[in-house]
């Protein structure tokens, strides 16, 4: 008997090592050959010209009043001056002022345009981290062929590089088959609201549908997936949502010497402390799983075996995301609280506390199956949920991995970029895209740099910056897309 269960649950084991073994077989390689096209000359005054678009401060600064418009200002006449065949040639169209929509007319009107995006404005630069900076973060300034400044990574890399290649283009008298848009929004760092917002309204009212849209989102970089050596190229296909539900309780104060058994702290703590302690559950949302369906093949033995077999192996791969926090914000809906309020003076207990938690929605869930969830980890009916009037948004729909316009981005990177690996991607920030997602099914978001570990986390903080050669790749892959797809 005990040897026929032995046999038995051999040729199970057999039967299970023989599919995961099938299915790593089957698992191939995403990566069509492509060749390196040659290096095209650019022009020469771009480093000068994107160090100009450096020195203009386009801030989207925290609280509205101390919007610049001076500075928007010089920037409409930095892209009319230095973009001459451009702005004449294309139609120009502002939105707000200082949002630009320019169109490139095709020959052909039966085919449906492309939208290239990249936004003008940049986060501030803090009053106390100026101090911290290596250099003057508005002065453009370019030193062993790197260029420094807010805003050289995100986002004036594309609005310069967007133009430089239209403008090449131009100045060589190519004209595409296929309408072009170049949308340039002024408020993405602040919501897109009276930018990407409006003009993607203006394109809806025409009529216009997108053959693709190309938004910032993704990059280049080397040694960001464990067990790749060459680089890898991510590609946005899909992004999450934001919310921000605010938890608020109110509980009868007193003084601080005779204190209940309970007060508004208290209670409020231990709901975040429960939301903290009860994530939202992990999975392997359509996004992650083509990132991992492009990336798999390129893997060792192991490696390959495991995501070959994702669907019994998924708490495995699962374990690996969770293991970093750029990792698990790519498998589950994140919890984050920002922001928390209560009391005024150290000798009374404050009668009502507030705060705010900030959610980054997964795909395939809505701000709604977030907050009920929320209320049932919460489970105390004293507390009260509302979303407070600040920005929100829903995860984006994932965009076609077989779609002309990503197999034409996939083609374009490999010819300008040798040796890179493409993948889809989830971007779990947020981007103007989202506007855009009533006028076409597919939305790419990539910025076609090369990003290393120094200049990685410099965005958004302290110096950043950039190597020269990569405005100038930017530059070429502009270029080449247009020809790729405009046709
Ligand atoms: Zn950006």
């Amino acid at each position: 008997m005990i040897k026929k269960i032995l046999l038995a649950a051999l040729v199970i084991l057999i039967g299970i090592v023989a599919i995961l073994l099938f299915n790593v077989l089957n698992f191939g390689s995403k990566q069509p050959p492509v060749e390196t096209i040659d290096k095209r000359e650019v022009n020469e005054k771009a480093t000068g010209n994107y160090s100009r678009a450096l020195q203009i401060k386009t801030v989207s600064p925290e609280d509205p009043a101390d919007f610049d418009s001076t500075q928007f200002n010089l920037f409409n006449a930095f892209l009319a001056e230095t973009y001459p065949l451009t702005d004449s040639i294309l139609e120009k169209k502002l939105f707000n002022q200082f949002s630009h929509l320019y169109k490139w007319n095709g020959s052909n009107p039966a085919l449906n345009p492309t939208l290239f995006m990249g936004h003008i404005d940049v986060v501030p630069v803090m009053e106390e981290n100026i101090e911290d900076w290596d250099v003057d973060p508005f002065g453009g300034e370019v030193k062993d062929g790197i260029i420094w400044g807010r805003g050289a990574i995100d986002d004036k890399i594309s609005v310069v590089g967007l133009m430089e290649a239209v403008e090449l283009l131009l100045s060589e008298g190519y004209k595409p088959k296929r309408t072009i848009y170049l949308a340039f929004g002024h408020d993405e760092e602040i919501g897109g609201v009276n930018g990407a917002q409006v003009m993607s309204k203006y394109l809806e009212d025409q009529g216009v549908i997108l053959d693709f849209v190309m938004d910032e989102g993704g990059a280049i970089a080397t040694g960001i997936v464990d067990g790749i050596a060459a680089p890898v190229a991510v590609v946005g296909i899909a992004e999450k949502g934001f919310l921000t539900v605010e938890l608020g309780i109110k509980i009868e104060g007193g003084h601080s010497s005779m204190p209940g058994p309970e007060t508004a702290i208290d209670v409020l703590s231990e709901a975040v402390v429960k939301l903290k302690r009860n994530p939202f559950p992990a999975r392997l949302s359509e996004p992650v799983k083509q990132t991992l369906r492009y990336l798999g093949p390129e893997m060792s033995f192991t490696r390959k075996l495991a995501i070959a077999n994702m669907y019994f192996l998924e708490s495995v791969i699962l374990s690996g995301f969770e293991a970093s926090p750029s990792g698990n914000a790519l498998i589950r809906t994140t919890t984050s609280p920002t922001i928390f309020n209560s009391g005024v003076k150290d000798n009374i207990i404050p009668q009502y506390a507030s705060a705010k938690i900030n959610f980054r929605i997964l795909p395939g869930e809505t701000g709604e199956t977030v907050t009920n969830r929320v209320k049932e980890v919460i489970d105390d009916d004293r507390i009260e949920l509302s979303a407070p009037q600040d920005f929100t948004a829903l995860p984006s729909a994932v965009s076609d991995v077989n779609s002309k316009g990503f197999e034409t981005i996939h083609r374009t990177i490999k010819e300008i970029f040798p040796g890179v690996i493409v993948a889809p991607n989830l971007v779990v920030g947020g981007t103007d895209s989202r506007y855009y997602r009533n006028l076409t099914l597919n939305i790419f978001r990539f910025n076609p740099m090369t990003l290393n570990q120094e200049n990685i986390k410099t965005f958004h903080g302290l110096n950043e910056r950039l190597p020269i050669a990569e405005l100038e790749n930017a530059i070429r892959f502009y270029v080449r897309l247009i020809e790729n797809s405009a046709q």
